[in-house]
């Protein structure tokens, strides 16, 4: 992606430019006040995942419309800073399957993760991966509240930042944080483009589940 500049057009309302354009980014809304899921320290989320932050990250999710990742990982990185970097070491991300990665091209976790830690001026290094087995979405609500299968790459060091594109159930943030704590992280904190709100019927979960 570096050096190839392509023409963007806002993911929300399609108008060329800036994505999201001005006016869509003023549509967008604050996220839900949830606690943070369980095993992470605190949980930074830019926005509530509906309208026009449901817009921005699905179709970064599902359409390859990567052109809103800079002002995602801005926003992310912001909300970051007002709860303090202090005692972050490393910025990570949960990693999507390999499938998905394949069939897009990219990981989109991966892509803010990057993006955010040159905000933050904080490394960014892969330290976690997914086992063989089904992608989230599709699977059954025990099977997506067990959360994915994912093991840690290396040793962590103590502060994780985790990056993630949606927290659904929180089940895989939660997931993740515990495997980092258990291989040594001490500090494990959470960062999220866009966040549920906890209504969410059995039916929408099973189609908006994290992958
Ligand atoms: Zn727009």
């Amino acid at each position: 992606m570096a050096g190839v500049l392509l023409p963007t057009a806002c993911p929300a309302c399609g108008a060329l430019g800036a994505a999201p354009c001005a006016r869509c980014s003023t549509l967008v809304r604050p996220p839900p006040v949830l606690p943070a899921p369980p095993g992470l320290d605190w949980c930074a989320v830019l926005m509530a995942y509906e309208g026009v932050g449901r817009e921005v990250v699905a179709r970064l999710k599902y359409r390859n419309a990567r052109s809103a990742v800079p002002w995602l990982a801005a926003g992310m990185a912001e909300a970051v800073a007002r709860r303090g970097t202090g005692g972050l070491d490393v910025v990570t991300w949960v990693p999507t399957t390999p499938e998905r990665r394949r069939a897009r091209g990219f990981d989109q976790g991966r892509l803010l993760a990057t993006a955010m830690a040159r905000f933050l001026a904080v490394p960014c290094r892969p330290l976690l991966r997914r086992l063989p087995g089904p992608p989230q979405t599709g699977a059954s609500r025990a099977e997506r509240l067990a959360g994915p299968r994912l093991a840690v790459r290396r040793r962590p060091p103590p502060g994780v930042l985790l990056v993630d594109d949606v927290v659904t159930t929180g089940a895989t943030l939660s997931a993740a944080a515990q495997l980092l704590r258990a291989a040594g992280a001490t500090h494990v904190a959470g960062s999220v483009a866009a966040r549920r709100s906890a209504r969410l019927t059995a039916a929408e979960a099973d189609r908006e589940a994290d992958p």
